[in-house]
């Protein structure tokens, strides 16, 4: 058997399977609900993006852009490729003493530009500033170089033909596009770029958004971190920055996991400050790891100069003393940082909602400031935290759209909230729509032609009434049949033959304990929903 099987899923993804794809439905389901009391509306996003986009916002100095990405060079120009070595291999033309060869050379160069600008009309994306500059010099020396040919197509001035030509050559050995795409990391970044693309700034008051989807990591895979996870998130985008709604996108959050009856979850918060008060605080971090440089691991030495802040996320042993004693961002805000900071707390003290402070607390993405959270859940081991998120209020700035804009977001990861879930193996894991995987309400066993036609109608109502219905495809005997339903673990077997066809009425057999009667079937109906 398993040598036959050749394909398999790659490494760090995986299939989500019946009946645990029930859970996560359910879970969706659930969280399509809570949000949308919350005022959240769906957006649905595109799973790549242009790799610049999560270079820019997530940071160059993070892991996920410095090694987890997916990257690759988007082939939809070959068009342009083969233009640029059309015109590459009429070089061969420009020899010496070959002057009626000259102006094919010229014409796979103008195919060349009608390309490359009829790609820049399509996307503006591609005309960065290496491709106009190499398209405009190559179009000015064509401009000069076409008045050198003659009506029957020889070349005047070969001398002069040709050190244009060496010029164009040059540029078209160098052109390429630099059009590359990035399967998303996470969906923020994309969030940001549609409400920025969209001129989403006019609607009034804050933009509420909700997303759901996989998410691409090229991270080691262990239990409940995978290469293609998926994430439940939300943003609102508006120009205030009112502690309230932090404290509500967090509230959104817990009654979300209290909803899905996730027990044991631990809300941790901090404020990271902002870009008044984190430098001095960042430089103050780095004098203090310059002292110990040594006793630190090389990660974090090498963090020293990269992203000072997330060596306070180490969880190497022998860090934790030395990190114990360093400053405290806590104590390094700002006033207004601090001052905000205080009133989210309060707010979230008004919504009874209970939190722990972590001045440790950073998060692996460059654009947060001031407020970060995360939260925790039970049967995780060491991947244990189930949602991330924070504040950016730099963000929608730093991607082109409107200065004054504020942001803040969570992300849920999705695999590890059905882990603690079915860990926990109660609440929605247990009841629930979920429940439903149970088997079939009905199996529909059916004996002759005549049976099976009528079985057909009665499936197409029953299910109409709501109920699950099995109908086997083929005739069958009856005691292979029933076997059937009671491995499909039905709840009921509906049997139509010749004699009940004759009568009017099926034969019901409750499969739990052989219980066995005759109803019409409006009865069904009704013994059915008892
Ligand atoms: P971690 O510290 O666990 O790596 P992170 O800081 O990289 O998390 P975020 O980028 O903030 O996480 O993403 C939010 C949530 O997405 C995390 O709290 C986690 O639940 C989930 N998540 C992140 N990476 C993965 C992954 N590779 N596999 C499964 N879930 C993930
Ligand atoms: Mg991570």
């Amino acid at each position: 058997m398993a040598d036959k099987a050749k394909f398999q899923a790659i490494k760090g993804v995986r299939d989500i399977l019946p009946p645990e794809s029930a859970l996560w439905n359910s879970g969706e389901q659930t969280a399509r609900e809570v949000f949308g009391t919350f005022g959240f509306a769906e957006i649905r996003l595109p799973i790549f993006e242009q790799t610049e986009l999560f270079a820019r916002s997530v940071g160059l100095d993070t892991d996920i852009v410095s090694k987890e990405m997916y990257t690759f060079e988007d082939h939809g120009h070959r068009d342009i490729e083969f233009a640029r070595k059309f015109a590459l291999n009429t070089e061969r033309y420009l020899k010496p003493g070959y002057p009626f060869g000259m102006e094919r050379f010229l014409q796979a160069v103008d195919a060349f530009v009608d390309a490359v600008e009829g790609a820049f009309s399509g996307d503006k994306s591609l005309e960065s500033r290496a491709n106009k500059e190499a398209l405009l010099e190559i179009k000015q020396a064509t401009s000069q170089m076409w008045p050198l040919v003659t009506p029957d197509g020889a070349v005047t001035n070969e001398d002069a033909f040709r050190s244009f030509a060496i010029r164009i050559v040059f540029r078209l050995q160098s052109f390429h596009f630099e059009n590359l795409l990035t399967l998303r990391p996470e969906a923020t970044a994309s969030v940001v770029r549609a409400y920025i693309e969209h001129g989403m700034q006019v609607q009034p008051g804050n933009v509420k958004l909700y997303y759901m989807g996989p998410m691409f990591r090229r991270e080691r895979p262990q239990k409940g971190r995978y290469r293609q996870f998926y994430q439940i998130g939300a943003e609102v985008l508006g120009t205030s920055d009112a502690p309230g709604i932090d404290a509500e996108v967090i509230e959104m959050l817990m009654t979300l996991f209290e909803r899905l009856k996730l027990k044991g979850t631990i809300l941790n918060i901090n404020s990271i400050g902002d870009k008044n008060c984190r430098p001095a605080y960042v430089e103050k971090l780095r004098a203090e790891f310059e002292k110990v440089r040594e006793q630190l691991g090389a990660d974090s030495q090498r963090r020293i100069e990269t992203n000072p802040l997330r060596v306070l996320d180490s969880k190497l042993e022998h860090e934790q003393a030395i990190i114990e004693k360093l400053p405290r961002i806590g104590e390094n805000l700002c006033d207004d940082c601090r001052a905000h900071y205080a009133e989210v707390k309060r707010q979230l003290d008004l919504r009874g909602i209970r939190y722990q402070e972590n001045w440790r607390l950073v998060r692996g993405l460059d654009y947060y400031m001031r407020t970060t959270f995360e939260i925790t859940a039970p049967g995780l081991g060491s991947q244990n935290a189930v949602c991330g998120g924070g504040r950016y209020d730099g963000l929608v700035e730093l991607l082109g759209g409107p200065a004054a804009t504020k942001g803040i977001g969570f992300a849920i990861g999705t695999d590890r909230l059905i882990l603690s879930l079915q860990e926990a193996g109660e609440g929605a894991a247990a009841g629930g729509p979920a429940g439903k995987a149970g088997g079939p309400d009905v199996y529909l066993a059916w004996f002759g032609a005549a049976a099976q036609t009528a079985a057909i109608g009665l499936a197409k109502r029953l299910r109409d009434a709501g109920f699950v219905v099995e109908l086997p495809a083929v005739e069958m005997k009856f005691g292979k049949s029933l076997g059937l339903a009671d491995r499909l673990r039905a709840r009921h077997a509906v049997i139509v033959g010749d004699d009940e066809l004759a009568a009017g009425i099926v034969t019901v057999k409750r499969l739990s304990d052989g219980a066995q009667q005759k109803l019409a079937e409006p009865g069904l109906m009704l013994y059915l929903r008892a």
